[in-house]
């Protein structure tokens, strides 16, 4: 197992399943110590194996993010542990459900607003000084710029990306002249759960696995990148097929 990252902590999002799993999994190799959060215990206990079957630590922190007060209490227990985070990774994130802006339910509507923006405003809220105590303290949300703007039925998925790119370039700006920094990435499109949700029609095995971002979101987590403020798109892209990417 390589080691580059031994001793750093990382917060990661949306670990039992899709980017995050596959980040999670790619940062406990490199030696960081990952703090997975999701709801589903299955997901967790599958991937806190796995990385221990790999020499690697865990700590699974089983909640809805939609739980403010819990996404409090993760601050406060990481303070007392560890008194510093290295990394923030906000990958979880809900489609809603593709559907005209008049056909969408309150509930869906307030659910997408509440993982996709809420939930990583309170994680920047609680983590914010944990961040800046790190020697080089990076946060990264998983944006998707695909969908364009005004894209016809997807407008709680799109409109809570927009406000999310909002926030990290806001919260980047507050950064500026400390060791920390936040940035947005941009994976493309990729064999999850969400993606299958959004266009059902799809030939999944068209698409690449989260996998093949794992390194890249890695890279980006590390001391070595300084960018700030930015909306980075995987260098994979490049190689895709028109309309694909
Ligand atoms: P995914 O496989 O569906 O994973 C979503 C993750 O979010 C799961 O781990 C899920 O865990 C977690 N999550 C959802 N609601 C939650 C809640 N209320 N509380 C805690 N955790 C919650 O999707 P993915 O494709 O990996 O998506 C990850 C991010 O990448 C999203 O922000 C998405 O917008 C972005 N993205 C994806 C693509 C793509 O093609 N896949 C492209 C561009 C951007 P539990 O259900 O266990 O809670």
């Amino acid at each position: 197992m390589k080691q580059l990252l031994s001793g750093r902590v990382a917060v990661v999002t949306g670990a039992s399943r899709g980017i995050g799993r596959a980040t999670a999994l790619g940062l406990a190799e490199s030696g960081v110590h990952v703090v997975a959060v999701a709801r589903t215990v299955g997901g967790l206990e599958e991937l806190d194996d796995e990385i221990r079957a790999k020499g690697g630590v865990a700590t699974l922190v089983p909640i809805d993010l939609r739980d403010l007060p819990a996404i409090d209490r993760l601050g406060a227990a990481i303070y007392e542990r560890w008194g510093r985070l290295d990394m923030l990774l906000g990958a979880a994130g809900v489609l809603g459900v593709v559907t005209p802006l008049g056909h969408l339910e309150p509930k869906v509507f307030e659910e997408v607003m509440a993982v996709n923006v809420t939930a990583n405003w309170r994680l920047i809220r609680s983590l914010d000084p944990l961040l800046r105590q790190s020697d080089a303290g990076r946060a990264l949300f998983l944006a998707d710029s695909d969908p364009e703007p005004d894209r016809p039925y997807w407008g709680a998925y799109t409109a809570s990306k927009a406000a999310l790119g909002v926030l990290v370039r806001t919260y980047a700006g507050e950064l500026k002249g400390t060791r920390a920094t936040a940035n947005l990435f941009d994976p493309g499109p990729l064999r999850t759960r969400l993606r299958a949700k959004g266009r059902p029609g799809e030939d999944a095995d068209l698409l690449q696995p989260p996998e093949i971002v794992a390194p890249e979101i890695v890279a980006m987590l590390s001391p070595d990148f300084r960018e700030n403020g930015a909306l980075i798109r995987s260098r994979r892209r490049e190689a895709m097929p028109s309309g694909m990417a």
